[in-house]
């Protein structure tokens, strides 16, 4: 498996190859306004193809943000797993504490990577919900990706501080 360091390397030269190709659909956009008739059929033809390459280079650069997403937190979530075996708290609210209490409270994406295949349990959904029910939840075992979810597909209906705000005024 790569690095995260390997992946990160992977995105930012996809995401050159993808800048220059947004300039380039720009470009041809531009030269469409004042095309003729005549040119007209065979610029729309090669911003097509452009828009198609570009379209292609986003599917790779959302799937190798995701790779990256994984490779980033696999061997943190390992530590903490075993770790947490021994206190009965699992790792992905030890994983969510430790950030808070490092100042990080805008979550984007949680891997919860396991030998088994394990989904977070209600306890962990409910925590993740208090802190973004927009989060990516990425459940994967040790060979792939198994489901990408946001928090509040996992926990529909969750009981967040918007609540407890709304409560009380
Ligand atoms: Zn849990």
């Amino acid at each position: 498996m790569d690095t995260a360091a390997d992946i990160e390397r992977h995105i930012e030269a996809k995401q050159a190859d993808y800048e220059a190709t947004a300039a380039k659909l720009a470009d041809v956009t531009a030269r469409l306004i004042d095309a003729t008739d005549g040119q007209r059929a065979k610029l729309l033809q090669e911003r097509m193809m452009i828009v198609a390459d570009r379209d292609a280079l986003a599917d790779e650069l959302r799937e190798l943000k995701r790779r990256y997403a994984l490779a980033a937190i696999a061997p943190y979530e390992q530590a903490e797993a075993d770790a947490a075996a021994f206190v009965t708290v699992c790792a992905e609210r030890v994983a969510i504490w430790k950030a808070v209490s490092e100042g990080e409270t805008d979550f984007l994406a949680l891997a919860v990577v396991t030998s088994i295949d394990g989904s977070p349990c209600g306890a962990c959904r409910q925590v993740m919900a208090e802190f973004a029910l927009d989060m990516l939840v990425i459940i994967a075992d040790l060979q792939q990706v198994h489901r990408i979810a946001t928090v509040a597909e996992l926990l529909p209906g969750a009981f967040t501080p918007d609540d407890l705000r709304n409560a009380s005024s």
